[in-house]
């Protein structure tokens, strides 16, 4: 049998049976996860930052791998949420920490949020795919959470101030969606003008 399968961005094609798959397809995990932890971040306006992620349908050790991956991508950039989209996994997986000390990581797999409440807070908001915008954008302020950790547990959290709306952004990635899209058009506009001259310049 013929089999291809996909390890992180490549594509590998194995012969044998289907042993042997598991087989090839561990190691080369295991080989992949040591070998390239930190990721390349897509920047908007690419348009694989606008596809819709899929659930996850088991949470094993591919997904663990790609949290790994993901934490060490984000707490590299010195990011404070990464959701899948911006690795370009299009799976509902998030990885976040927003405390000072970086020692709080928080995992959401097929995260649902729910707004208690119609207060809004406006926040300055900055993105790893949007490297260097700061603009401020206004989102409810009380949510409920409910999302998968590492070990396939469900649980629900009801955050509020920073940690709701970093949860927010991030869900918002899952779905396509970036934080300029609450600007103006001229806004945006603008920073992805900006965006696609410096893009230009170091390709
Ligand atoms: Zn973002």
């Amino acid at each position: 049998m013929v089999y291809t399968v996909n390890i992180g961005k490549f594509k590998v094609v194995i012969i044998g049976t289907a042993r042997m798959l598991t087989a090839v397809y561990t190691l080369l995990l295991e080989f992949h996860h040591k070998a390239m932890t930190i990721r390349t971040i897509l920047e908007f306006p690419d348009p694989r930052l606008r596809t819709q992620a899929a659930s996850v349908g088991k949470v094993d050790k591919r997904i663990r791998y790609l949290l790994d991956d993901m934490f060490e991508t984000m707490y590299e950039a010195k990011g404070i949420g990464l959701a899948a989209t911006q690795i370009d996994v299009h799976e509902r997986v998030v990885v976040m920490d927003v405390s000072e000390e970086r020692d709080t990581p928080l995992i959401l797999i097929n995260p649902e949020v729910e707004f208690i409440g119609d207060s809004q807070l406006e926040h300055d908001e900055g993105c790893l795919s949007v490297p260097g915008f700061y603009e401020t954008v206004s989102r409810p302020d009380c949510i409920r959470l409910r999302a998968l950790n590492e070990k396939g547990e469900s649980f629900e959290l009801e955050p509020d101030g920073l940690l709701a709306v970093c949860i927010q952004h991030e869900l918002d990635h899952l779905n396509g969606k970036l934080f300029v899209d609450y600007l103006s058009a001229l806004k945006r506009q603008r920073i992805r003008k900006k965006l696609e001259k410096l893009h230009r310049q170091s390709s």
